[in-house]
């Protein structure tokens, strides 16, 4: 059976070598099975026909019957073209290849009548459609029911790849498949009535009627989804098992001394709940590996500071992370300063850091002379030795990569307990699959007397009434943060339009009323940083910038963000950036401009901006714009390249999933049953496969 599935694409008829390397390279079918796995995104009716003046009611692709009257060949090469007119009992429409000619065009007879399948586009006064696919109607059998539509590429396409020859190969497939092994156990089948496997192979390609094709989808999402649970519910355990960790056992003097007297303000009871959470890790005698949500401005360096404490009054050194120097400033001096009544010892490090200071440094560390140690990346280094690292809180972390936390691990014998805080808001489903080994805390709510952020989204010919308005805020005491795209800081044009902005707003912000800093990329650390401190202290009212500051910076006196050529940014990004605001007692604004021309998507994503404050749900959006890979970074993404389930979409069958795999773990921990073998199996070949996420996530 195994080997079926297993055999090599090349030895499917119809295959070949030449058409095996392009399905392998570009769609990465390999084997029968992944072949298999290649499912139709969408049926269609065929046996529905649409008439060519029917055509402007639809908007998906479709069947006509008719003949050909004309067909030309145009050009040479690459401006090679076919086209061709089409007439049915109601009007004409043109056909247009640019790919597969020579495919196509012994195909294209005239006289006969002729059935063809495609996505019609209005063109200029016209309609068009762009590589139909052509079969006498004769040749039909008119018993077909629902097509399958497959997902293709140009160059399948050139070699009469397309999607119904896609088809082809799969019906020629399943005409010899055995009866398939069940992967799921015969009573899950039975509680949850899902079809068996080689019937939903069968159903989904070639599905009866559209009932049976839901029911093949559901199975195969189903079991997709059911495995990926299992791998990581199991992954939880073996982790849970093997990581001992140190134990806190007491909060200590040191925490309730500054609980009592060295807060600046009352927790909000979000904090408090997520202080406790982290406090009962701390007894279990396991590693903690927990993940702090919470929206940007909602408290988590006050977290995380009480967090360190815990550990210092434990006898342990701890150490916070920031993804950029700036951040790492910020926090030592935050953290200097309400700790200056009190009895620890906190460091700084950074790549600006002395060679000479670094010297003393790592020696207060390995002696545990230093308690907390705040500092960016360059506290990661192999040098930077500490006597007893007992907790790690990294700030931030969509900054931090695997492998830099897996070096942190490193740094201590037993591994230190970890705190990750993020300002991005994960939608649930997501959270749950991408930090499945975390424990996850969340706070979810502001700090009293925060005001939300008005939002509001303006053209360049609104430029004029915007300046009027910084002038306005600006004269009520306020500053006021101007951000510029520069996706990559080398890219000479952003350079040039941030440039471009910075001299536009000098002129209308003049000296010596107006003073302005200026960030990005180009300037030395130590330049950016004498920038900052200048709008941080007050000194300039306008900080023109570009994305550097998109994280954790706090100027609470900052009241208005506007961010130029706003739809090039997405919906999170935006959101962050809009975080930089609103921090203080004051109205905050935040102002997103935009050209004149914006796509459907973009408008979505400035209204939702528009519309609310709240991080979670503008999550949602984001995830439902651009789907989970592209939310997480491509570096995780790996995990969510699923076959046919869909973490946004599906978001039910994820639950249901993860509830049956929590039920049969609780009812049978090491999957000993005799029923359960066959998950077990499945399970150990999946395990065996990927490489070991679990360890270093
Ligand atoms: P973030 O979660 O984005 O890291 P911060 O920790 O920077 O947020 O906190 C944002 C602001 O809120 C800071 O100025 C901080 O001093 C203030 N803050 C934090 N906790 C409270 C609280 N419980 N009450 C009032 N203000 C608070
Ligand atoms: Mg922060």
């Amino acid at each position: 059976m195994k080997t079926f599935l297993q055999t090599p694409i090349e030895y499917l008829k119809g295959v070949g070598p030449q058409r095996a390397e392009l399905l392998k390279s570009e769609l990465a079918i390999f084997t029968f099975e992944d072949l298999l796995n290649h499912f139709p995104f969408r049926y269609v009716d065929r046996s529905v026909y649409h008439t060519v003046a029917d055509l402007r009611t639809v908007d998906t692709a479709v069947q006509l019957r008719g003949y050909l009257i004309d067909i030309k060949e145009t050009g040479v090469g690459r401006k090679r073209k076919l086209t061709a007119k089409f007439e049915d009992h109601t009007g004409m429409i043109e056909l247009v290849w640019f790919q597969g000619i020579k495919w196509i065009l012994p195909k294209l007879k005239k006289g006969v009548e002729l059935q063809i399948f495609g996505k019609p586009k209005f063109f200029g006064a016209q309609w068009t459609i762009p590589h139909p696919e052509v079969v006498e109607y004769a040749s039909v059998k008119q018993e077909v029911g629902l097509q399958p539509v497959y997902s293709t590429t140009e160059k399948l396409t050139d070699k009469g790849f397309h999607s119904k020859g896609l088809e082809k190969l799969i019906i020629g497939l399943l005409e010899q498949m055995p009866s398939l092994t069940e992967t799921l156990p015969a009573y899950m089948l039975q509680e949850i009535q899902l079809m068996n496997r080689t019937t939903a192979y069968k159903q989904v390609h070639q599905p009866k009627d559209l009932n049976l094709a839901n029911m093949a989808r559901g199975r195969l999402k189903f079991e997709e989804l059911f495995y990926l649970q299992m791998e990581l519910l199991v992954r939880k355990q073996i982790n849970v098992q093997k990581t001992s960790g140190f134990v806190f056992s007491e909060v200590g003097n040191l925490f309730t001394d500054f609980y009592n007297n060295g807060l600046p303000f009352e927790l909000t009871n979000a904090q408090k709940r997520v202080v406790r959470e982290i406090r009962k890790d701390f007894l279990t005698g396991q590693q903690m590996n927990r993940l702090l949500q919470g929206d940007v401005g909602a408290g988590k360096t006050l977290v995380a500071l009480l967090t360190a404490l815990i550990g210092i009054g434990n006898g342990y050194q701890a150490a916070l992370i920031a993804p950029t120097e700036i951040l790492a400033n910020q926090h030592y001096e935050t953290i200097a300063g309400l700790l200056e009544q009190f009895p620890v010892k906190v460091a700084l490090l950074t790549g600006s850091t002395k060679q000479k200071d670094r010297r003393v440094l790592h020696e207060q560390l390995l002696s545990g002379e230093i308690n907390l140690l705040v500092g960016t990346h360059a506290l990661l280094e192999d040098v930077v030795q500490f006597k007893n690292l007992g907790i790690v809180i990294i700030d931030e972390q969509h900054r931090f990569g695997v492998a830099q936390r897996a070096k942190m691990r490193k740094k201590s014998s037993v591994p230190p307990h970890i705190l990750i805080m993020t300002a991005r808001p994960i939608p649930r489903t997501l959270a749950m699959n991408f930090y499945g080994e975390f424990d996850v805390s969340v706070i979810d709510e502001l700090p009293p007397g925060r005001k939300p952020i008005t939002t509001v989204h303006r053209m360049e010919n609104s430029r004029l009434q915007v300046f009027g308005f910084m002038r306005d805020e600006i004269e009520k005491g306020r500053q006021i943060y101007v951000v510029y795209p520069l996706i990559s800081e080398s890219e000479t044009l952003d350079f040039n339009n941030l440039m471009d902005g910075f001299e536009a707003i000098s002129r209308a912000f003049p000296l010596p009323k107006y003073r302005i800093s200026i960030v990005h990329g180009k300037l030395k650390p130590n330049e950016k940083e004498f920038e900052m401190q200048r709008f941080v202290r007050g000194e300039t009212q306008i900080m023109v910038a570009t994305t550097v500051i998109e994280v954790g910076v706090n100027v609470p006196n900052a009241s208005v963000m506007i961010i130029e050529s706003a739809e090039r940014f997405g919906l999170s990004q935006l959101h962050q950036l809009r975080g930089r605001v609103g921090r203080g007692a004051e109205q905050s604004y935040c102002i997103l401009m935009t050209g004149n021309k914006l796509s459907a998507e973009t408008k979505k994503r400035l209204d939702t901006m528009v519309r609310t404050n709240d991080g979670f749900e503008i999550a949602e959006v984001d995830l439902q714009l651009r789907g989970p890979g592209d939310l997480m970074g491509t570096q995780q993404s790996g995990m969510l390249n699923l076959k046919i389930a869909d973490l946004s979409k599906d978001q039910q069958l994820v639950a249901d999933a993860r509830a049956f795999a929590r039920k049969i773990l609780i009812d049978d921990p090491n999957l000993e049953k005799i029923e359960n073998q066959v998950i077990r199996s499945i399970l150990t070949d999946i395990l065996k496969k990927k490489p070991d996420w679990g360890k270093i996530a």
